[in-house]
Formats: C-alpha cells, structure tokens, sequence
C-alpha cells in the first residue's frame, strides 16, 4: 500500500506562508486525527526533491520524543509536493498563549515548566545531530495534556524556499543568533540555544525581545541588549563574512541589567537566560548543560503539566 493511500483528508486546518494544513484520519481507522501538512515545493526542487530530500525528512520521523511533535509518514503527493503527516495538534501554539494578554496569566512556574520541555525538545534533537533552526513561539504547539512540542523544522521548511536552504538565512529574524547575522559559514547547535533565549526573554516580558526591523537593525539591538560583538568576547568573530566594526563599541551588559528586565524568574533564572544569550557561540550553553540548570531545582518547582494555563 502507497503511504499516500493510507490517509484521508477531510477539511483543511489552516494555511501557511509555505504550506497548507489539512485535517486527516487513516483509512483503516475513521476515529484518529492526523495533520496533513502539504508543502509548496519550489519550481527549482521538482526534480530533485525526491530521495536524497526524502531520506532526510524520514530522518525526523525517527526522532520520537514528548516534546517533537511526532511525524508518522512522509510522502510525495501528485505534481511532487511534499506532505508530511504530523500529529494533530488542535490547541495552538505559545504564541497565542503569549499574546493573549486579557485572558491569560501565567508565572514563573508555568514558564519554568515551558522553557524545560522546550529545553528537553531541544536537547533530543541535538543529541541526534538535528538542528531545528527556527525555534519561535509560533512553532511550539501545544498539545492536549498541555505538553509544549517543537514543530515545524526548518530542514523541512527549506525546500519551499531553496534560496534560504542550509545558509545563514534560516531563523526568524528576531530569534536569529549574531553568528547567522554575521553569514558564519559553519554553525551548530548553539543557534537553536540562542533562540531559546530569545523565546524565554520573551515569555516573560510577553513582547518580542530583540525585535529587529532589519538584518543590520537586528544586530544593533543585540549590540544594545547585550552588548557588541569584539575579538575580546567573540575570538574569530572579525573574520566572519559580514561582520563590521562598529564605531561605538557596547559594552557587555552587566547582570544588573537584566535582573532588572527578568528580576520576576529570580537570579537563578537570569543567570540561566544569560547564558544561552552570550555573544560568541562557542561559549554559549550548550542544551544539555542548559538543562543542568540550578534554576530548574530551586523555589518555584516547574507547573505539572496538566495544570498549565491555557485556551479556552
Ligand atoms: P504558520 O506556522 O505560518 O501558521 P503552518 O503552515 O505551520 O503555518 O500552519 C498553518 C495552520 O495550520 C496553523 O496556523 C495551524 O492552525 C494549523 N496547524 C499546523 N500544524 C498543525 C498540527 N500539527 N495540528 C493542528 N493544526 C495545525
């Protein structure tokens, strides 16, 4: 049996910049849900996308873990589209939660317990030589036990939009780290950590944190937030393909600073934030010492899941 024969679509979920979503069951079973994620494959992928690209997008299928969302299936559909067949996830995203500024409260345990899933998410797909690359508050989707799941890998996201495939162009601009800002060549797992900073920043200030307007805006607020980027704290960076020397060098913001802006997670928190917001990326936190934390076993102890603020 075909994969693509296995599934039925029933009515479309929502529609994306690169894909549509369509709600969907297996055949041989009417009762379960399934989302089907159709991909708008470039003009330029038609011919090539097929087994090499396939091979890799199968790989994801093999990252099971509670807080990936799980892919059961991926195929290609007629006219070579790419669809990959995720798990249903009807509650919407941390971005929603994050928005919703009337109805929802939430506090430093509820986003301890966020940023640990996420940091956990995270953590699995590295130790499985996964980069996500594109962590943002739009693509951690909720699930219906309040369990918070990566989605939406830019692996995947890269074939509908080959000019952005494999360089420095991937990631959200706010949640861009300075070495993809900077066009480093080789990067790794520390730009997934960075914009897990950025999506704990903005979790408690319930506003984007570096909200650049541009590629050169986005690095002049990091230079204001954290500080400039120099051979003293970053040794290489001068060589980095765009990087300029700026004519007024930021200092390095003290801790000071930020207990001010994030004080409401304690010290502990800010001293956790700070550490997967440092400049050079071989010196950032990696994911599996970000979990090591303090933080995450001091007062408040993390939300229990099913008691996690939510829609509706
Ligand atoms: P975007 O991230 O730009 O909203 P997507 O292509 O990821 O676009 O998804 C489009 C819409 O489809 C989403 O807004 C959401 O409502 C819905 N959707 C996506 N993935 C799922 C899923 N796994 N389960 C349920 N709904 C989904």
């Amino acid at each position: 049996l075909e994969i693509k024969n296995k599934y039925e679509k029933d009515r479309k979920l929502g529609e994306g910049t690169y894909a549509t979503v369509f709600l969907g069951h297996l055949k041989k079973d009417p009762k379960s849900e399934v989302a089907i994620k159709k991909i708008k494959v470039m003009q330029e992928y038609k011919d090539g996308i097929s087994v090499s690209a396939i091979r890799e997008i199968k790989f994801l299928q093999e990252l099971s873990h509670p807080n990936i969302i799980a892919m059961h299936d991926v195929y290609s559909s007629k006219n070579q589209n790419l669809c990959l067949v995720l798990e249903f996830l009807p509650l919407g995203d941390l971005e929603m939660l994050i928005r919703d500024s009337e109805g929802i409260r939430y506090g430093t345990a509820d986003i301890k317990a966020w940023m640990a899933m996420l940091g956990r998410g995270v953590w699995w797909c590295h130790e499985n030589f996964v980069l996500h690359r594109d962590i943002k508050p739009n693509n951690l989707l909720i699930a219906a036990n309040g369990e918070i799941k990566l989605a939406d890998f830019g692996l995947a996201r890269s074939f509908a939009d080959p000019y952005n495939r494999m360089t420095w162009n991937v990631i959200t601009r706010w949640y861009r780290p300075p070495e993809l800002l900077y066009r480093a060549r080789h990067y790794g797992g520390a730009v997934d950590v960075w914009s897990v900073g950025c999506v704990f920043a903005e979790l408690i200030l319930r506003v984007p944190y570096l909200a650049g307007t541009s590629d050169v805006d986005q690095l002049d607020k990091i230079c204001q937030a954290i500080g400039s980027p120099t051979e003293q704290n970053w040794p290489g960076v001068s060589e980095l393909q765009d990087y300029v020397k700026s004519e007024s060098i930021r200092p390095l913001q003290k801790k000071e600073s930020f207990l001010g802006l994030f004080g409401t997670v304690g010290e502990g928190g800010v001293d956790l934030l700070m550490s997967t917001l440092i400049l050079d990326p071989r010196r950032r936190v990696t994911a599996k010492q970000f979990l090591q934390h303090r933080w995450w076993t001091s007062e408040p102890r993390p939300t229990k899941t099913e008691n996690l603020p939510r829609k509706g």
